[in-house]
């Protein structure tokens, strides 16, 4: 039993990273020519903004909590150092919102629906 678990636990510690590398490495890849850390970033844009209501359990005490989430979504645009070639990506950075009352947070919960 410990041996099997040794062995998931060994193959998730060689399989995550692996798939972190290859993200990581991929991202700055350009989509034309294929060099690696070729992107560089040369404009982004406001898309939009969504408001949310998450809850989440705070793993100390175990109880929930209601928390706004606030995302924007960007419209990212690249240039390859390489080849000059420019292509579009949409990224979005989540970021959470205190110090909402109850009725601010049924307000976006209405909205949400
Ligand atoms: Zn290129």
């Amino acid at each position: 039993m410990e041996v099997f678990v040794l062995a998931v636990f060994g193959c998730v510690l060689v399989i995550v990273p692996s798939i972190l590398l290859g993200v990581w490495l991929f991202r700055g890849r350009c989509p034309r020519c294929g060099k690696l850390f070729a992107a560089r970033v040369v404009g982004s844009s406001k898309m939009a903004t969504i408001m949310s209501v998450d809850t989440i359990r705070n793993p100390q005490t175990n109880a929930t909590e209601e928390v706004a989430m606030r995302e924007t979504g960007y419209l990212v645009t690249h240039r390859c150092r390489y080849c000059s070639h420019e292509w579009e990506r949409i990224e979005t950075h989540a970021q959470r919102v205190d110090g909402l009352t109850p009725h601010e947070l049924d307000e976006i919960r209405r909205r949400q629906l």
